[in-house]
């Protein structure tokens, strides 16, 4: 089993997910007593958000090398970014490695088109829903993306940030997002990318039609699919 080298935190709460679901899994496959050879860089997510919002990524960018790098030393064999929204600088700490960085929109990708989806509606936060980052990546494996309109976009991003992040639940919220994915569906959406690692913790399946696509649990099986070769 290879070592993966999580940088996380952003936030706790879905942080704790990838622990979970990648140990599950090891555990799954191999049995016995097997867990997750795993390192984990978590950060203070206050301070990362206001860096987010100030526009920062240069920044950004240079933190979460620094830590793919100090995870690379001390033996990681693969790094993971535990967030969509800071995979806006995944190519900028790919470079500065010597290790692969396993990229959760190219996961998602691979995930949708094995499922046949071809239209799917991107929620997340502010950043990824507007900037090209994380669409341009979907539309490259030939996925069409549909992107809630401006006031839907700052609900979904208000939620994620004022209560997700910090592990609130509403059923008012849930309920917002809920006509916000119908509203994605008349529009021509077979799937709703949750791309935002906190959503599925809100975003049940049982509760509505179209296909959500997980990107915590996605992200976290090619890891394990890496981690075990
Ligand atoms: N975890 C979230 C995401 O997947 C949002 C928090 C962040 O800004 O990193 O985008």
């Amino acid at each position: 089993m290879k070592t993966i080298g999580i940088i996380g935190g952003m936030s706790f709460e879905s942080t704790i997910e990838y622990y979970r679901i990648i140990n599950e899994e090891i555990n799954k496959r191999l049995g016995s007593l097997h867990s997750a050879k795993m390192l984990i860089e978590s950060y203070d997510f206050d301070e990362i958000e206001k860096l987010q919002s100030s526009e920062d990524w240069d920044n950004l960018a240079k933190i979460l090398t620094y830590s793919a790098q100090k995870l690379e030393k001390i033996g990681a064999n693969y790094i993971a970014i535990a967030t969509n929204t800071m995979h806006l600088v995944a190519d900028e700490v790919q470079k500065n490695i010597n290790i692969p960085l396993i990229h959760i929109a190219v996961a998602t990708s691979n995930y949708i088109k094995a499922k046949n989806i071809d239209t799917v509606a991107l929620f997340g936060t502010k950043y990824t829903m507007t900037k090209p980052f994380y669409k341009d990546k979907l539309k490259d494996f030939g996925i069409n993306v549909i992107i809630p309109n401006p006031k839907e976009q700052e609900t979904i991003n208000n939620i994620i940030y004022n209560e997700l992040c910090i592990g609130i639940i509403k059923e008012s919220s849930k309920n917002k997002l809920y006509d916000i994915i119908q509203n994605c569906e008349t529009k021509g959406a077979k799937g709703v990318v949750l791309g935002c690692t906190e959503l599925p913790n809100i975003i049940k399946q049982a509760d509505i039609k179209i296909k959500i696509i997980d990107t915590t649990k996605v992200h976290s099986l090619e890891i394990v699919n890496k981690m075990l070769g």
